[in-house]
């Protein structure tokens, strides 16, 4: 492994001027569980990491109405948040199944967006709470919604010296329907990358669907939202008829690879059984069965 200089500044002022001062040389380290493990494998060899660790402004967990996340905070603390676990379950369901507790312990959200991965298990929750992303840089701060962060896998709308800061969830309950939500994946074995992954969002008035949400991991270059299968739920009561016609639009709707993990066509079948089984458990949890 070549040699790198390491830096642990206290502000974002000192991490932009780190970063600008390496001139494209240096990586941002959050928790390190991806970063770390490119640069053993030699994909990557930056001349210097800044670490974002000693930066306060990015720590910490907010429940002000909404849910606000600096990018620093732990898949761990997400996983034990009561607030998260009582009113935003589809990402407690995702950060609970996201690699294994000694990751967790050290992995931060932010790493897992900024990392890009289209298997990033906080994505798809992510995508249907519509959450916004707080980026920073040199020239201010920018807001930028999670649908159009990720640009292709690896890449997303950051230039290298901005540093994403938090992670905001709007409050999802409706004065007028009942929410419910669901996050699944299925990997080959327990603690393993998805080979697929869903989330489901569902505003419910009495039997008829108001609101619709629906997105997947790992089957496209990057975490896609799934908007042609949320048109045909939105305004209609949901049956065991249209459920199998959302199974099939979606199997449509993704575009996945055969790779080392599972076959496009598995990928494409299960996606779809996975969106149907989400709906079906948001509208439990709406119905209060779960
Ligand atoms: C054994 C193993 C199992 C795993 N299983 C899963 C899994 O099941 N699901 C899953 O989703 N992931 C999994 N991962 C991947 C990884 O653990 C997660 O993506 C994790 O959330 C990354 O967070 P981190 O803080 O460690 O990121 P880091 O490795 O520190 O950073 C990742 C990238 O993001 C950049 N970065 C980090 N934070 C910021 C920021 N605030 N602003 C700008 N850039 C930033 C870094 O420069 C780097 O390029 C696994 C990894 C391992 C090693």
């Amino acid at each position: 492994m070549k040699k790198f200089d390491y830096y642990q500044p206290e502000t974002l002022k000192e991490a932009f001027s780190l970063m600008e001062k390496f001139k494209g040389r240096a990586k941002y380290v959050a928790g390190g569980t991806d970063l770390i493990v490119r640069i053993k494998q030699k994909v990557i060899q930056p001349g210097a990491l800044i670490s974002l660790r000693g930066i306060d402004a990015l720590k910490s967990i907010r429940h002000n109405g909404g849910l606000s996340m600096g990018s620093m905070t732990l898949i761990r603390n997400m996983e034990r948040d009561a607030v998260i676990t009582r009113d935003y379950p589809a990402l407690k369901q995702a950060v609970s199944v996201l690699a294994n507790p000694q990751i967790r312990n050290v992995a931060t959200v932010g790493g897992n967006f900024c990392n890009s991965a289209p298997c990033a298990d906080c994505a798809p929750p992510l995508l249907v709470m519509e959450a916004i992303l707080m980026i920073d840089g040199p020239g201010g701060t920018r807001e930028v919604p999670v649908d159009d962060f990720f640009k292709g896998p690896g890449e997303n709308c950051m230039d290298s010296v901005e540093i994403l800061k938090a992670i905001k969830v709007p409050d999802i309950r409706n004065p007028k329907f009942k929410t419910g939500m669901a996050f699944l994946k299925t990997g080959r074995v327990a603690q393993d990358l998805a080979i697929a992954s869903a989330a489901a969002l569902v505003s419910m008035d009495g039997k008829i669907c108001r609101e619709c949400r629906l997105a997947a991991g790992s089957v496209g270059p990057i975490p896609l939202r799934l908007r042609r299968a949320e048109k045909l739920v939105k305004g209609e009561e949901i049956t065991p008829e249209l459920l199998e016609q959302v199974g099939k639009t979606v199997e449509q709707e993704v575009s996945p690879i055969t790779d080392i993990r599972s076959t496009e066509e598995y990928r494409r079948l299960v996606t779809g059984v996975m969106i149907r089984r989400g709906i079906g458990q948001a509208i439990g949890m709406v119905n209060g069965e779960l």
